[in-house]
């Protein structure tokens, strides 16, 4: 664990601590992964078990009323790589876990050659077509994640609209049903993207800002925490309660104070 990891973890403990203290309005916290090797099959598969036993899991699109006396957990994985079918989908379905999927439907059947968020993902292909129409329809919902996954804001306001408009109506024809939420390649967005979208159809956008949904929440734009099969089950914990949330704000600050200075 490096340092920063360590004080990371350290501060997600206390504010974990404190919100345990003064419990505020019931949260959603939509966790999101990439891919799943055979290797951490097990590690996820406890994840979900710890998840099923702890937590009121639901779709990251949900809307309605939260629970209050457990941590309300969303489970998503972006980039639609095939060891999610593989090695994810039975551990989702035996503890009966809902999953979004987000799919970047230029890229169907390939491995992935954009830009790795993460570099343990050199090995993965994403899904064809036929696999990602095969998934349970009952415990996956299908996501866009654009077309090519490109970071958004570099785009013209055009190509931007047609990586929003063009996926989306991709997986409708694929699925035959709607689909209305689209997770942004590398979290990447701004103001103008999120309007876009919404004029591109989309109902819910979702970040990789670990910022918890709050009850009643109507913003279009919903945060993410960052989970790994390889989490530690400590860890994975913190994370399932919500307990990263403080660090969009200590981002927000580091940019006001480097702003002043
Ligand atoms: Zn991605």
């Amino acid at each position: 664990m490096t340092l920063k990891t360590a004080l990371k973890t350290m501060i997600a403990t206390a504010w974990d601590a404190g919100g345990r203290l003064a419990p505020t309005r019931p949260k959603l916290t939509i966790l999101y992964y990439h891919a799943v090797p055979s290797a951490h099959a097990e590690a996820f598969a406890a994840q979900m078990q710890h998840l099923r036993k702890t937590a009121n899991i639901v779709s990251a699109d949900h809307t309605g009323p939260l629970d209050g006396s457990r941590p309300n957990v969303a489970v998503t994985f972006d980039d639609a790589f095939r060891t999610v079918r593989e090695n994810a989908l039975p551990a989702l379905a035996r503890h009966g876990v809902p999953a979004t999927i987000f799919v970047p439907t230029g890229w169907l059947g390939r491995p992935p050659g954009w830009a790795m968020e993460t570099s343990g993902d050199r090995e993965e292909v994403v899904m064809t077509a036929d696999e990602i129409r095969a998934l349970p329809r009952d415990l996956i919902t299908i996501g866009s994640h654009t077309v090519d996954h490109p970071r958004l804001t570099a785009l013209s306001e055009p190509a931007a609209a047609a990586q929003l408009k063009d996926s989306r109506s991709a997986l409708e024809a694929l699925l035959g049903r709607t689909v209305d939420t689209l997770a942004f390649p590398y979290g990447d967005h701004d103001g103008r993207i999120i309007e876009q979208a919404r004029a591109a159809g989309y109902r819910h956008v979702y970040t990789v800002a670990p910022q918890g949904v709050s009850e009643g929440d109507t913003a279009i734009s919903r945060g993410r925490t960052s989970a790994n099969p390889a989490d530690s089950m400590s860890l994975f914990a913190l994370k399932s309660r919500g307990a990263f949330d403080w660090m969009p704000m200590a981002s927000k600050l580091k940019r006001l104070i480097r702003g002043r200075s």
